[in-house]
């Protein structure tokens, strides 16, 4: 007997979750502000609440996926007393400090906030390579992890109410500026009549190599660095870098497009050669980055 799963919120994530729930079988209840996009999840086998109040009651397990976490106030408010005994498990996005006073709320009527972060867009969830961090109290996972499997792997991660949505920021970060810089170097490749395709193989390549094993895995050298409290720059130092970004600033700025980007990693490496970090290696931006 698979449990019974209510989805609050139906954006292209809720709606993808709630749909994926059943397909796994899970009786599923959904609610959403705007109640027309409950209907075609109604056609898939959804039941739709009339009321907050109904979504809450038809399971303990109560998946919310919105905006923000204020959305999670509008919606649940008016219905705080039917979130006794309910485990909530929002996967919106939100600061650390907000879900960390939203579990308190929670406790104060009697349900228990289970907060995360997904790491797949709306055609992921549920497939393979998918995974969402969880923090809060782990005997909530205990009981209803078998159902939020079926979203992806359960990567609990401590019970900060604020942990896991660290973890969220921190991996979209690194998303977001990974890619961001790969656009900034297509836009200047372009300039000279290199396109994105041409490019791909080279970005691509340096990417991988970060992550493995050679003399590019900087993911790893850094990650031994920042452990060691250690920042060896007699082969490549910071100062030979900063000099390095402000050429990029040069080019991009020769070429007419945007500076802003490798403006601002130029400023971080200088500030972090002013602080005495000239002869250390990249690593020492951290101490920078440490110290605004
Ligand atoms: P949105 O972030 O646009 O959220 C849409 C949902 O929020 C709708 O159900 C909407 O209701 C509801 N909502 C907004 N304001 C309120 C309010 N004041 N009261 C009640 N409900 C409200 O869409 P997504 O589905 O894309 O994202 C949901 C969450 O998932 C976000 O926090 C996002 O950061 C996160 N996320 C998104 C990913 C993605 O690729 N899309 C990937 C990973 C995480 P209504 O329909 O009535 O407007």
């Amino acid at each position: 007997m698979t449990a019974n799963v209510t989805v609050v919120g139906l954006g292209p994530m809720g709606a993808t979750m709630a749909e994926t729930f059943l397909a796994s079988k899970h009786p599923t209840t959904v609610w959403n502000r705007t109640a027309s996009k409950a209907d075609p999840l109604v056609a898939k086998g959804a039941t739709k609440a009339a009321t907050i109040a109904d979504a809450l009651a038809a399971s303990e397990l109560v998946v919310i996926s919105q905006i923000d976490y204020q959305a999670m106030y509008d919606s649940l408010g008016p219905a705080v007393d039917a979130l006794k005994g309910r485990v909530l498990v929002n996967l919106s996005s939100g600061s650390p400090e907000e879900l960390r006073k939203a579990s308190e709320w929670a406790s104060e009527h009697g349900a228990v906030l289970v907060t995360g972060g997904i790491m797949a867009p709306p055609p992921g969830i549920g497939k393979p390579g998918s995974y969402v961090f969880y923090s809060g109290p782990e005997s909530a996972l205990d009981c209803h992890g078998e159902t939020l499997k079926v979203l992806g792997d359960v990567t609990y991660v401590g019970d900060d109410p604020g942990l896991a949505m660290l973890y969220y920021q921190a991996q979209l970060f690194l998303f977001w500026s990974t890619l961001s810089s790969y656009m900034h170097s297509v836009a200047l490749l372009e300039t000279a009549g290199v396109s994105a395709r041409d490019f791909l193989p080279f970005a691509a390549r340096l990417v991988r190599e970060l992550a493995e094993e050679g003399p590019m895995a900087f993911l790893h050298i850094l990650t031994d660095e920042i452990e060691a409290g250690d920042f060896p720059g007699d082969l490549n130092s910071l100062k030979m870098q900063a000099v390095g970004a402000a050429h990029v600033v040069e080019a991009s700025r020769d070429a007419g497009i945007d500076t802003a980007y490798p403006a601002a990693l130029r400023d971080l490496f200088e500030r972090a050669v002013a602080a005495g970090h000239g002869a250390d290696g990249l690593g020492s931006v951290i101490e920078a980055l440490r110290k605004p």
